[in-house]
């Protein structure tokens, strides 16, 4: 089988009510350089996109959607299709009970939202993935390692991309990123200072290595 790849990347938003939403930091910038480099290198890859300000690379299918469960819909539905899920994607852990129809109201006092839980779609995903290849990011600010190792097992992932969340480094956007890459059998291998074009060719690497 031709090897294909289908990567999530970006934020999702979660509505509160139709001008305000629910988000995160995440820019987008790792799964898009993935798609980029799984397209420049002839594969067939889609790419399911929360929103992100950053150009669709060339070659590249593009779903766009907003929400975590809109995500989860375009990433059931195109998993079949394709070898290997890269799930780069910031996927917002809860979204709002009960968006609201209307803006809500500036009031006195405070105002209380109530969340519920997202699916997790990886989790999900690699249940039932038949032979497909999954491969999960972590962004852990304790006990890195242990952590991500932890996810890789409980979500049945082939690979795990962990980065560390500390005080002084950014991990969102374009600056250089420290990485460990942990597999199925607990190898662990430590990329330091690099930029996430050059990580998006090692993932690359490792996942072609699979023979998917
Ligand atoms: O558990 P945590 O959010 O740290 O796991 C990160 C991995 O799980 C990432 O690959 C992320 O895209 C995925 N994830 C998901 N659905 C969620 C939350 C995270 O697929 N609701």
């Amino acid at each position: 089988m031709n090897a294909s790849f289908l990567i999530t990347a970006g934020p999702t938003r979660e509505r509160v009510d139709p001008v305000r939403f629910i988000s995160n930091y995440s820019t987008g910038t790792f799964g898009y350089a993935i798609a980029k480099e799984s397209s420049k290198r002839g594969f067939k890859t889609t790419l399911v996109s929360g929103p992100t300000h950053i150009k669709t690379p060339r070659g590249v299918r593009l779903i766009k959607v907003e929400s975590a469960l809109e995500m989860r819909d375009a990433v059931q539905r195109e998993f079949k299709r394709h070898s290997c899920l890269i799930m780069a994607a910031a996927v917002s852990d809860w979204r709002v009970e009960e968006p609201k129809e209307f803006k809500i109201k500036r009031r006195k006092g405070p105002l209380t939202l109530r969340l519920v839980q997202n699916p997790d779609i990886v989790a999900g995903i690699a249940k039932n993935k038949g032979g497909r290849l999954v491969v999960g990011f972590a962004l852990e600010t304790r006990d890195f390692l242990n952590n991500a190792g932890q996810k890789l097992r409980e979500k049945n992932l082939d690979l795990i991309v962990a980065n560390k969340l500390s005080g002084g480094s950014n991990v969102f956007g374009i600056g250089l990123t420290d990485v460990v890459i942990i597999d199925r059998a607990g190898k662990k291998d430590t990329y330091r200072g690099r930029t996430k074009d050059a990580l998006a060719k090692i993932i690359l690497d490792k996942v072609l290595a699979f023979n998917i």
